[in-house]
This record gives structure tokens, sequence and C-alpha cells, in this order.
């Protein structure tokens, strides 16, 4: 190989990096005027020390997971004194609120910008009259109660199953899509249904992964959690157990030095959280999530692609990115299904699609998780994928590579 050629080769690339560069410009451009968690920390302070001198909290209190659920803002005259929301929207939360229960976590208030009239946080937690409006879709349109075997059991495949262990959660998600099973009041499930779902698993051999969710998965004492995860680990088919807690995005004060000793204790572990948008990749969530990577817990994030909220190409990527910092591998984006009541929520399957190619190649590999569909009927998540094989022919394929071109690949 001659200098002159090495010269040119570099030439080339100098070259190249300048396209590259240019296939992410107008990502670039489009963060420095997204909010995000860490961005907006020290407005998210401020929030915090009006909320917390509004209930006469300490320093201590506000870090106490218990205080945070017990002063859930649940109505609207805190949500007024709170969040400057004007006499027609506090009219739409009551009336809202007749039909389907709210709670906020004080800590999951402060992440609302409240001079953004649609902030991404507000849509996710404060009751819209969309919802009360609302009469299409199903009320449990998984079909949940054909893949129950027995009462807390939701089982779908052939390995694995959820378990449901309470039907609490820290905030209620305005697009939950088991608002049917969040009801009106908080119930953990009975020891007699947890012992019954023990027992299905230890009796059914090739059932491997077991998935403690609910409502919230850590939304249960922690003598409970102890319990569940020893008797489980005590089932010899069993070789992985899995919670689902959205508390490191509403509640991140729970995770506690008593919780991580105890999962600590029970690995191996894998929690998925559900993170939607940048502006809830706090410094304080990242604490939480730092903590239970240093026990040995696998963190990983299901997102639902909302309208409004982050059905957005570059929102996507910059959440991914920001839960990469903090620890957690982006796994699923989930279409939001037809649930009764939030259909203003909905998007278009095509728009998931869209953000997935946006994705691959434009970041890191660990950055793109896996969009997918529930099948009706409790048929399972289906992968909804861009089409990067373009054709086949007997010794070839064409393919389409990240940045849309067509290239020829010998097969
Ligand atoms: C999502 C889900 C699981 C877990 O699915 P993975 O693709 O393994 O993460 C298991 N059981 C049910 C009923 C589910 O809905």
């Amino acid at each position: 190989m001659t200098e002159e050629t090495l010269h040119e080769k570099q030439k080339k690339s100098f070259f190249r990096a300048e396209v590259l560069r240019g296939n992410i410009s107008e990502y670039r451009e489009a963060l420095l005027t997204m909010p995000t968690g860490f961005s907006r920390w020290s407005q998210i302070q401020e929030n915090q020390t009006k909320i917390k001198n509004y209930f006469k909290a300490s320093d201590a209190d506000w870090e106490n997971w218990r205080w945070q659920m017990k002063n859930r803002i649940t109505n609207t005259d805190v949500l007024k004194e709170l969040l400057a929301i004007d006499e027609t929207d506090l009219e739409d939360v009551i009336k809202t609120g007749s039909k389907y229960r709210w709670a906020i976590s004080p800590y999951y208030l402060s992440l609302i910008d409240p001079a953004v009239k649609h902030d991404p946080v507000k849509m996710q937690c404060v009751p819209s009259i969309n919802e009360y409006l609302d009469h299409d879709g199903y009320e449990d349109p998984m079909a949940e109660e054909y893949t129950s075997p027995v009462p807390a059991v939701t089982r779908r495949y052939a390995d694995r199953l959820i378990v449901k262990v309470t039907n609490q959660c820290a905030m209620y998600c305005r697009h939950c899509q088991r608002r049917r099973a969040i009801g009106e009041r908080d119930l953990a499930t009975p020891r007699v249904e947890l012992e019954e779902a023990l027992e299905y698993i230890s009796r059914n051999r090739e059932v491997r992964d077991v998935l403690l969710t609910g409502g919230d998965g850590f939304m249960v004492d922690n003598k409970t959690i102890a319990w569940l995860l020893a008797e489980l680990e005590a089932i010899p088919h069993v070789e992985i157990k899995r919670f689902g807690t959205r508390t490191p995005v509403t509640m991140p004060q729970r995770i506690d030095d008593e919780l991580c000793r105890i999962l600590s204790e029970h690995l191996p572990l894998y929690v998925n959280t559900h993170f939607n948008h940048p502006q809830e990749v706090t410094p304080r969530a990242r604490e939480a999530c730092f903590k239970l990577a240093r026990t040995g817990v696998n963190l990983g994030n299901q997102t639902v692609l909302l309208k409004g909220v982050n059905n957005d190409p570059f929102v996507i990527r910059k959440l991914n990115q920001d839960l990469l910092k903090i620890m957690v591998k982006p796994y699923y984006i989930f279409h939001a299904k037809a649930v009764r009541g939030t259909a203003h929520f909905r998007t278009k399957v095509e728009e998931g699609i869209e953000i997935m190619e946006k994705l691959r190649g434009y970041t890191s590999g660990l950055a793109v998780p896996t969009f997918v569909v529930n099948a009706p009927l409790g048929r399972g998540k289906t992968p909804m994928l861009p089409e990067y094989l373009v054709s086949s022919g007997k010794d070839y394929i064409m393919i389409r590579t990240w940045e849309n071109k067509i290239v020829r690949y010998e097969n």
C-alpha cells in the first residue's frame, strides 16, 4: 500500500465522517430545546421545595417512600394549589376522576413543568376529559381474563408467566392498560392467591421465568417481597425472577437500603421499569437505578408509545440514550392498545416503525429496543420492524442499510 493511497483513504474517511455528522445534525439541533430531567433539575428542585412547604414536610419525609405514598395527590384542591391549573381543567379532572381514579406521588408531580400546557409528565398523570369522553376500546383488550389459570397468574407463554402481586401503584398512569383492575381501592393480592400462584408454578415444571408485577411489583412490603423471592428460589425449575415496577420513575424513594439488601440475596433478578420521556430521567431516578444496578439487578425499560407524549423519533432516541446513562437498557416499546379511556394517546403502528427506523444506525445498538404490538386474545408480543431485506435472488440478497442505501449482498 503506497503512501498516496493511504492519504486518499484518509481523505475519504474525513468526508465520510462529515456525512455521518450530517445524519444527526437535525437531532442535535432538537436537543437544544428538548426538556430533560437533567436539564430541568434545578426547576424540579424548586417545585419540590414548594411541595414540601405545602405539606410541611422535611427532607427526610420526602425521601421516605411511605411518606410519598401517604401524601399522594388525589384531590383537585391540592392540584390547584401546586400546579396552577385553570378552573375548566379542574372541573374536567373532577369529572374524569368520578369514572377513573387518579393518584400522583409528590415526587412525580414535581417533574411537571407548570408553564407547559401539554407537559409530557402531566399528560401521564393528571386526568383528561378525553378519558371520560372515550367510549370505544375494550376494558380488557389483552383478554387477560382468558389466560389466567389461577387468579393471580397470567400465562401467555410456555416457559414464563406473570404473577400480579397487587393492584397498587405510586401513580396511576392515564394510559394504564389494566385500568379495569385498578378499581377504587389499593388491594394487595391475598396471601392465599399468592400461595396458589406459587403452587401452580411448582406444579408446572416448564415455567423457568416468573415475572412479579401488578399494579406495581415494588408496591408490596419488603417482607412479602423477601418471602416471594425465597419461595420462588425453592422451586428448582425457576431459573430467573423479574419485577415490573414504575417506582424508579414515579417514586425512586422506594429503592431503599432494605429492599436492595433483599434483592441482592436473590439474584439472578431482572427489573423492568417504565420511563416514557427524557423529562422523567432525573438525577434522583439515576440514584435509584445505580443503587439497583449495584445490588446486581439487571435493569430494562418498557416504553409505551403515546401520542403527544413521546411519539417522536427524537424524543425516543434521547430517552433511550439517557436511559443508558442511568444503566437501564431499553427493552421494549409497546404500541398502545385499545383500552377504553385512552383513545387520545393512541398512535398508528406505522409511527412506531418509523421511530425504529430512526433509531437503528443513528445511535448505539444498546439504545434500540424491540417495538411490539400485543396480538389479540393474549397471543403474545409481536415485533414490528422496518424492512431491511429488500429482495432475494439465487445467490444474493438486496439489503437496505440504515441510511436507506440499497446494496447487493452475496448469499
Ligand atoms: C410480557 C409478558 C411476559 C414476558 O415477555 P418477555 O417477552 O419474555 O419479556 C410474560 N408473560 C406475559 C403474560 C406477558 O404479557
